[in-house]
Formats: structure tokens, C-alpha cells, sequence
């Protein structure tokens, strides 16, 4: 299939008090109509940063895009001036937050900001717009979306927020979503629920889906692919099947060895040891190798090739990719 959105060795720079930070580096992906690509990492991956790019909402300064192509269709987004950027992402790209009560505004009932969206976005009539501002909340299985197009946001739960969040976001008919962290302020049951919706509503609309997370747990039902994020870049690339299967680099191992458990008995979460390094204090060699089981010489010495080719188009970061990915006590 045609990619929607295709990002090409991306990288980003900041600016900081401690001199100039590679946020992103050398980030590829793409992800087609119909399909779900999830980016997974740590927070400072540079996975969000990388989405803001996307959507032209990066704050240039400190942030500068050095190197790389965002096209979506034939259209290079980096090309054009920010503000034509974002008119192509407002037409075509729609991005859901975490924070669903930061992004809506409290002195304004739902409903009048739906239709204020889709007054904006399609020159509606009130009434129409009102009309299809309750559609939209039944869309997202709001209960009794009549009566709650008229409440605020802070008389709805946080999960009934995120659905409302989608609902905003599917006003504007996005060819691709781009959801970062969607699940991650809300309890455990709500966050299955949020993601059965968005992987339902992605599949009836044919979008292109990005779900940006930390946590493998929700990958693995919804993503048909994953990048992996480390440090800025991308160390595993491959199907949702392989990833799991056999994962082909050592942080994606860990990851996986972090899912939560619910018949795991008072085991809590299997953390990875050590934290994401300092962005302007990044190791030699390989970033990960303070935390890496797999870690030998050369990894402290020499950074691996930034994609090691694997059978079945999948792609690792690592010396050691093939051993890793054969490698069986998982
Ligand atoms: Fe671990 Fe070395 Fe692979 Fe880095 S290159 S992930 S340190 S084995
Ligand atoms: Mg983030």
C-alpha cells in the first residue's frame, strides 16, 4: 500500500542551557490507510517530539529540524512554511492527547466546542453542527450524548474526556490519528475500553493510525507495526508478530519483560534497571549499553549501524541483532 505519511531520516536538534541536544536522529516510518503503527518508548525517546514535527507544532526555537523529509501524500511538509505545514496537517492529520481536561476548555460546554470545530472546519450552520456534534459523541459511545453535549468538560470522567477528545478529532475527518499516550492518565479498564474504540473507529475510516506509548501492553492488540525508540532513535523496526515472536534488540526485550502482569501475584512490574540517559549526556557506542544484558566491548566503543537489515523487512540497532532476536529464553 501507498503511504499516507511517510517520515524520512528525521532529526531533530534543541537548544539547551547545556549546549545542543539530538532529540531525534535519523527517524524513519511510514504508516498507509487501514493500518496502526505504534512508537514505543520511554518518555524522552523523542517519540512526541517527533510527532510535533509532524503536525508543524514544534516551537522553532530551541527546537531546529536538521536533516530529514515529512511527506504526507506527495506533499513534502518541510518544505512549505510552518503555518501551509499546518494547514495540511488541520485538513488531513488530527492528534489526541493524554491530557484530555488540558486540551478542552473548561468554561465552554462540550458540545459548543465541537461545533465551534465543526462550524470552522466544514462552514456548518449551528444547527447542523449541533446536529453532528451529538453524532459524534454517539460515534464515541458517549451515553445520552442529547443531554451531555450541553455539560462541561469537568462533569465528564477522564475517559468519557478522551472520548470526547476523539470526538474532536474525528471532526475534522483526519486521514491519519496521531493518538500520544491516549490511555495513559486513566485506569486500567478504561484504558482497554479507549483503545478497543480508537482501533474500531480506525478500522471503519480506513485511517492511518500512530499510537505513541510506553507501555507494550496496549501494542500488542492494536499496532500491525511498531518502531521502537531509544535515545532519539529508532532501534527496532518490524511487524507487531515478529516483535513479540522474537524481539531483535535487547530494549525491546526488556520492554516486553516489563508488561505488566495481572496473574502475577504481589510481582508488580519487572522494571528495566537504570533510567533513559541524560539527552546531553548520551554513552559512547551504544546509547543503551549502561542497561544492556547483552553488552559487550564493542558496544561501549563503537555505536551500531543505525539499521541492521533482519529477514522479514524488520530492522535492529544492535551489534548483536540476529543473536538477540535468536536468542530463546523469553
Ligand atoms: Fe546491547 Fe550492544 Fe546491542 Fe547496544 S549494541 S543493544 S549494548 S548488545
Ligand atoms: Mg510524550
Amino acid at each position: 500500500p501507498v503511504p499516507l505519511l511517510q517520515v524520512d531520516d528525521l532529526a531533530i536538534e534543541f537548544a539547551t542551557p547545556d549546549g545542543v541536544v539530538r532529540a531525534v536522529d535519523g527517524l524513519s516510518y511510514s504508516v498507509s490507510a487501514g493500518r496502526t503503527l505504534a512508537i514505543v518508548g520511554e518518555s524522552g525517546s523523542g517519540k512526541s517530539v517527533s510527532s510535533l514535527a509532524v503536525m508543524g507544532l514544534l516551537q522553532q526555537p530551541p527546537a531546529r529540524i536538521v536533516r530529514g523529509s515529512i511527506r504526507f501524500g506527495g506533499t513534502e511538509l518541510l518544505s512549505l512554511g510552518q503555518k501551509a505545514h499546518r494547514a495540511v496537517c488541520g485538513e488531513n492529520i488530527a492528534m489526541v492527547f493524554q491530557d484530555a481536561l488540558a486540551a478542552l476548555n473548561p468554561v465552554h460546554t462540550v458540545g459548543w466546542q465541537l461545533t465551534e470545530a465543526l462550524r470552522a472546519r466544514h462552514g456548518m450552520s449551528r444547527r447542523d453542527a449541533t446536529a453532528r456534534a451529538v453524532e459524534l459523541l454517539d460515534l464515541v459511545k458517549v451515553p445520552n450524548a442529547k443531554q451531555r453535549v450541553k455539560e462541561y468538560p469537568h462533569q465528564f470522567s477522564g475517559g468519557m474526556r478522551q472520548r470526547v477528545m476523539i470526538a474532536m478529532a474525528l471532526s475534522m475527518d483526519p486521514e491519519v490519528l496521531i493518538a500520544d499516550e491516549p490511555t495513559t492518565a486513566l485506569d486500567v479498564t478504561v484504558q482497554a475500553q479507549i483503545m478497543r474504540l480508537l482501533s474500531e473507529i480506525q478500522a471503519e475510516r480506513q485511517m492511518g493510525l500512530i499510537l505513541i506509548t510506553h507501555d507494550m501492553g496496549v501494542v500488542a492488540n492494536v499496532a500491525d507495526d511498531v518502531t521502537v525508540m531509544y535515545a532519539g532513535r529508532a532501534v527496532e523496526q518490524a511487524s507487531v508478530f515478529d516483535i513479540y515472536a522474537a524481539p531483535a534488540h535487547p530494549y525491546t526485550r526488556a520492554l516486553l519483560g516489563s508488561i505488566p502482569r495481572l496473574d502475577q501475584k504481589g510481582g508488580g512490574l519487572a522494571v528495566i534497571p537504570g533510567r533513559p540517559p541524560d539527552p546531553t549526556q548520551v554513552p559512547a557506542g551504544c546509547a543503551f549499553h549502561p542497561r544492556c544484558a547483552f553488552a559487550e566491548d564493542v558496544c561501549r566503543a563503537d555505536p551500531p549501524p543505525p539499521t541492521v537489515s533482519l529477514p522479514f523487512d524488520r530492522t535492529s540497532a544492535c551489534h548483536f541483532a540476529e543473536e538477540v532476536m535468536n536468542h530463546d529464553e523469553h
